[in-house]
């Protein structure tokens, strides 16, 4: 019988921010929510996606000759027809340069596995782990599961990342092997939750409440995006949060990016909408969310 696969689109070794120590964070396809600043817009689809880098194209035609339906040959260079892609990735095989890849493969739970207790050393002497993120991992609920006990049995310590919009149901099994829940919490207030993120925020908070009732150990992720959801109703709700539930860590505040543009090109996705990102603004979001009472745990600020 064939073990069944998880859809992931990157595993990234050496991650220092999220979680503790030193981890390797693994990349679930397919996301429940479509926030307006996504970072990682390539997670949001379930389907594969041909990412294309112009800079490393040689022009060598390689792509054209398997494939030349989607890759053409023109006067300025290499272009191509995601319309026409089936995404089989004969193309990416034949880049050398890897101009071409297929974002997203299906991988085995054993295979994952392998491959993060390559790191064991550094997780070792750091006190990291892995941590499991997205997209959003419990859309692949049954394959987490699997992933989750087997990373256990190996006596790693595992950080699950998770927008919080799921049945509780999905988390129940997968709560006694998680050591650590980065749970985001994106804005207070429910409409504008929805205006920013496609859904209210009401599951979430209820999902929150109950994995802290159950004892899960829980950091408190806010993504703070210039413009949207930089107010003062929001900060008083994350340091109320903060307040409510004792066994969270705390709230950290992460500050906006905009690496997501380059990730739009090379994919053939829809542009998102760019925010200011003043860099004196996070320890200055801090300071109210702490003036509200907050408990905040950004290191160093
Ligand atoms: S195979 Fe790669 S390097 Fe060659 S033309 Fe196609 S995209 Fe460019
Ligand atoms: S929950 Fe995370 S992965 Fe999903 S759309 Fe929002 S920012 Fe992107």
């Amino acid at each position: 019988m064939t073990e069944p696969a998880g859809k992931i689109f990157n595993t990234q070794h050496f991650c220092l921010h999220d979680g503790p120590g030193i981890r390797t964070v693994l990349f679930f396809k397919g996301c429940s929510l479509h926030c307006l600043w996504c970072h990682n817009p390539e997670g949001i689809s379930t389907e594969n996606l041909l990412s294309f880098d112009r800079r490393k194209c040689r022009n060598c035609g390689a792509c054209v000759n398997v494939c030349p339906a989607v890759h053409k040959i023109g006067e300025q260079g290499h272009y191509l027809d995601r319309s026409a892609c089936s995404l089989k990735g004969e193309c990416a095989a034949v880049c050398i340069p890897r101009a071409l890849e297929i974002v997203g493969r299906d991988r085995t739970a054993k295979e994952l596995i392998a491959e993060v207790l390559r790191d064991t050393p550094y997780y070792d002497n750091s006190g990291g782990g892995v941590t499991i993120s997205g997209g959003e991992p419990t859309l692949q609920s049954q394959f987490l599961l699997t992933l989750v006990r087997g990373l256990k049995r190996e006596k790693l310590h595992i950080a699950l990342e998770t927008n919080g919009f799921c049945d509780y149901g999905v988390y129940e099994p997968v709560l006694p092997h998680v050591d650590l829940f980065l749970y985001d919490y994106k804005e207070t207030d429910p409409e504008l939750h929805r205006k920013y993120t496609g859904v209210s925020n009401e599951l979430i908070l209820e999902n929150l409440s109950r994995l802290s009732a159950a004892g899960a150990k829980i950091l408190l992720r806010c993504p703070v995006i210039p413009g949207l959801n930089d107010s003062e109703d929001h900060f008083r709700g994350i340091a109320a949060i903060t307040g409510k539930y004792p066994n969270l860590e705390g709230a950290e505040i992460l500050p906006y990016h905009n690496l997501s543009a380059v990730k739009t090109g090379l994919m053939g996705l829809e542009d998102q909408k760019m925010y200011p990102r003043p860099p004196q603004d996070l320890a200055k979001w801090i300071a109210r969310i702490r003036e509200y009472g907050g408990r905040v745990v950004n290191p160093a600020v």
